[in-house]
C-alpha cells in the first residue's frame, strides 16, 4: 500500500486546523461565504512573486477604484499601475490584469466563469489561479497547488512530483474530493510555519507520525526528497563527536 492510500486526510485535516486555530474545516464557510470571485481572481494575479501584505495593500487601493470587470477593463494599464507597483512586476501585471478583466468583460458579460476549463483560457491565468477562483471565489472544489502544497505534499510521502502542475493532477487523483477545499489553506499555513522550505520543523509538528519525512528523520531513514536530508552530523542515528579532520603532513623539502 502506498502512503497516498494509506494518509488519513481527515485526521491530518483536524490536526492542523486544531494547531493553526483555523476552525473547523467541515463548515463548508466557503460554500456561503465565497468572496467576489473577479476580486479573488485578480487578487491572485497581483499575489504571484510577492509577499501576501504587498497583494493585501494593493488590491485594497485598486478594488477601491475599480471593483468589477467592466471598471477594470475601462482603466488603462497606465492608470492602472500605480495602484499596484509595490508588487512587483507592475508593467506586465496591470497589462495582464487589464485584458483579463477586457475578455471576461467581451467573452463572458462581466461574469467570472466557472469551470477550469474556461478559466484557463483568460490572459495571465494558470493552473493555480483558476483552482483559487474555484475554491476561494466560487467554493466549487478544487486543487490549488503552489510551492508550499507542493513542496509539503511530496514531503507527506503523498506524491511524487516535480512540479506544481503534476502535484495538482496527483493530489486530484489521491484526494478524496471532500478534502479538496481545505487542502490549500491548510497546507500553506504548514507551510508559512512549521515546514518551510529549507529546514522542516518536524520535531514540533502535529503531524509528523502521518508524514513519511518525518518519520524518515525521526528514524534515521532517508526522507524521500534528498535536499530534506539533516547533514551528516545531525542525523538521529549519529552517534560520537564529528571526526576530526586528518592532520595534514608537511610536504618533504
Ligand atoms: S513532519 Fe516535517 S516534513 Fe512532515 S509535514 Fe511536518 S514539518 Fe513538514
Amino acid at each position: 500500500m502506498t502512503a497516498s492510500e494509506t494518509l488519513d486526510w481527515e485526521v491530518l485535516l483536524d490536526r492542523l486546523g486544531e494547531f493553526y486555530h483555523a476552525g473547523d474545516w467541515r463548515v463548508p464557510y466557503l460554500r456561503d461565504h465565497a468572496e467576489d470571485p473577479f476580486q479573488v481572481l485578480i487578487g491572485t494575479i497581483l499575489s504571484q512573486r510577492t509577499r501576501d501584505e504587498n497583494t493585501d495593500r494593493a488590491s485594497a487601493r485598486l478594488f477601491a477604484k475599480y471593483p468589477d470587470a467592466r471598471s477594470l477593463a475601462k482603466a488603462s494599464a497606465k492608470q492602472i499601475e500605480p495602484l499596484i507597483r509595490e508588487t512587483g512586476f507592475y508593467h506586465t501585471k496591470a497589462k495582464g490584469i487589464h485584458n483579463c478583466a477586457r475578455e471576461i468583460l467581451d467573452r463572458f458579460g462581466g461574469v467570472v466563469p466557472q469551470t477550469l476549463e474556461e478559466l484557463l483560457t483568460l490572459p495571465s491565468v494558470g493552473p493555480k489561479t483558476a483552482n483559487c477562483v474555484l475554491v476561494f471565489g466560487y467554493g466549487i472544489p478544487g486543487m490549488p497547488v503552489d510551492t508550499h502544497v507542493h513542496r509539503i505534499s511530496n514531503r507527506l510521502g503523498v506524491v511524487r512530483t516535480r512540479t506544481p502542475e503534476e502535484t495538482e493532477a496527483a493530489l486530484r487523483a489521491v484526494v478524496p474530493e471532500r478534502y479538496w477545499i481545505p487542502v490549500n489553506p491548510v497546507l500553506v499555513q504548514h507551510g508559512q510555519n512549521l515546514c518551510g522550505p529549507y529546514r522542516p520543523r518536524c520535531e514540533a509538528c502535529p503531524i509528523a507520525t502521518l508524514c513519511a519525512t518525518g518519520r524518515a528523520l525521526a528514524e534515521g531513514r532517508n526522507p524521500p526528497r534528498p535536499q530534506d536530508r539533516p547533514p551528516k552530523d545531525r542525523r538521529p542515528n549519529a552517534v560520537g563527536p564529528r571526526p576530526k579532520a586528518k592532520p595534514r603532513r608537511r610536504p618533504v623539502r
